[in-house]
């Protein structure tokens, strides 16, 4: 493991970032930005000091170079070097390419997908903006961590002004099949992109096989499977499955609070029934939220013996509200808490609660330590830290997590019962199946879930990266042969 007092000066380059900057009646006004990817990435920068290159939610017309804030403002740690993006770009890089057409892509919902030549051209532009920033950023030494698929450009930009830089990049979100990638005209230059870094990571085995296949059929790179460090163009890069982790102490603290204690009492005596299943997502059509209250439905219906028993309490985090396809799935999923409120509520009881809005942590744990059931079933999903958080809360070894095979989590909490979204009735079945599990079952599964969930950690996940850069550091690897590996192409993808 990479001593973090030993870590070369880093240089984060991510689309959002710590800040949100804006301008007031009395100026320009910085203030704390809350993302999982903040709460992952600052405690590394935190130690090793460096620049964190972002967008901070500025539009300006001309774009601008925005200004250099130091985090925190007094005894600063690092510095947040701001980008603005124009209103053209905004629409046309984050809300169009980024959103609009790699978010569906990747999270294989094709039909939501829009290919537009002028998005692409944005997406490009914003590109070479961050990697123009790095460029100048960067010093002899200094280690590039750049995130997510708002940016997969910058690592090629950035190697041509910098050959010798050592560039790590995570993806943060899925990496579809070849036969989804393959459908953007500009794969290619999106995974060349990508193989420019040193060492690139993704949440799960199956995105690192998409990958793989994608850059194979795609690019022609042939690498042996089962490698995970081959030679590229002259360089040795590592591409990796490095399920992030969540900060299991600080929800462990959280769940022993008894202000949050009392929180979670308060929540159980509201609700008033002796079984609380939770779900808490953004309200994102990749969540699945509709169709778990399908199988809401289903069981209320198949099952009339729990109907005074259980309560489902959606909670939906506004998001991307300026949209009409995710105001229209709001307006879908308020029918359908209706609809199943209307038939099987009685006078002063409703099966169904729902919330548009979001819970601060404290409120959050609250809710993990009130839940007996979380359903966590999206459509697709990177990872789900909503799992690993329910998990690290359940002190006692109680509650059940009901986890999706499509979300990244699935292949490290291999003791969740796992529920298929895509058919209901199933998840409507598992949902019985956790309700009548006995406590023994309860705990053993818990136990081993809260194992996994404190082994690969936080700190687990950013100091493998980095120790993953560090294998890539000698250039003496022998270049693989060319020889087609038998059978590559048809891999089983799993
Ligand atoms: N979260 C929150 N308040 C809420 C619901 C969720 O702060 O009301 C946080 C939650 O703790 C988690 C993150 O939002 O860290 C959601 O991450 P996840 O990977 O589950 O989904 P994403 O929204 O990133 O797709």
């Amino acid at each position: 493991m990479s001593n973090p007092k030993t870590l070369e000066r880093l240089l984060v380059v991510s689309n959002r970032g710590p800040l949100v900057i804006k301008e007031t009646a009395v100026g320009t006004s910085a203030s704390r930005a809350v993302s999982g990817l903040v709460s992952a990435v600052e405690p590394v920068i935190e130690k090793t000091g460096g620049t964190w290159i972002a967008w901070c939610g500025r539009k300006t017309n001309p774009p601008g170079a925005g200004g250099t804030w130091p985090v925190p403002s007094i005894q600063p740690r690092y510095v947040v070097r701001e980008l603005t993006l124009t209103p053209h770009e905004y629409r046309n890089y984050y809300l169009g390419f980024a959103n609009g057409c790699l978010w569906p892509l990747a999270h294989s919902f094709i039909d939501r997908c829009v290919i537009d030549l002028q998005q692409w051209e944005a997406y490009q532009a914003v590109n070479r903006r961050f990697a123009t920033a790095a460029a100048q950023e960067w010093r002899e030494g200094d280690v590039v961590w750049v995130h997510d698929f708002h940016l997969a450009l910058v690592p090629e930009m950035l190697r041509r002004e910098h050959p010798q830089a050592r560039i790590a990049f995570f993806w943060h979100i899925p990496f579809p099949s070849y036969d989804i990638f393959s459908t953007l005209p500009w794969a290619r230059e999106l995974l060349r992109g990508l193989l420019n870094c040193d060492s690139l990571a993704f949440h799960s085995d199956l995105y690192v096989d998409n990958f793989l296949h994608c850059a194979s059929r795609i690019l022609g790179l042939k690498v042996p499977r089962g490698d995970r460090t081959f030679y590229w163009e002259g360089r040795t890069i590592s591409v990796r499955a490095l399920p992030i982790g969540i900060d299991t102490e600080r929800f462990r603290a959280l769940a022993s609070d008894p202000r949050v204690r009392r929180q979670a009492a308060a929540i159980r005596r509201a609700v008033g029934t002796p079984i609380l299943v939770l779900g808490a997502d953004r309200l994102d059509y990749t969540k699945g939220i509709l169709e778990r209250l399908q199988a809401i439905e289903i069981f209320l219906e198949k099952y009339p013996e729990y109907r005074r028993e259980i309560t489902f309490l959606q909670v939906a985090v506004p998001t991307r509200t300026e949209w009409k396809d995710y105001r229209e799935l709001r307006r879908a999923v308020e029918e359908t808490v209706g609809r199943i409120n209307g038939r099987f509520g009685e006078q002063w009881r409703v099966p169904v609660r729902y919330q548009f809005r979001s819970l601060s942590p404290e409120q959050l744990v609250a809710h993990y330590l009130a839940a007996d059931i979380a359903l966590v079933t999206p459509l697709r999903d990177g990872l789900n830290l909503v799992a690993k958080e329910y998990v690290a809360c359940r002190l006692d070894n109680s509650g059940v997590l009901i986890l999706s095979p499509f979300a990244g989590a699935a292949e490290q909490l291999t003791e969740a019962v796992t529920a298929n979204p895509y058919h209901p009735h199933h998840v409507a079945e598992q949902l019985r199946y956790a309700v009548e599990m006995s406590p023994e079952e309860k705990s053993r599964r818990m136990k081993l879930l809260q194992q996994t969930v404190e082994e690969y950690d936080l700190t687990y996940w950013w100091q493998s990266i980095l120790d993953s850069l560090a294998e890539t550091r000698p250039r003496k690897v022998q270049p693989l042969s060319w020889k087609a590996t038998p059978g590559w192409g048809e891999a089983r993808i799993r």
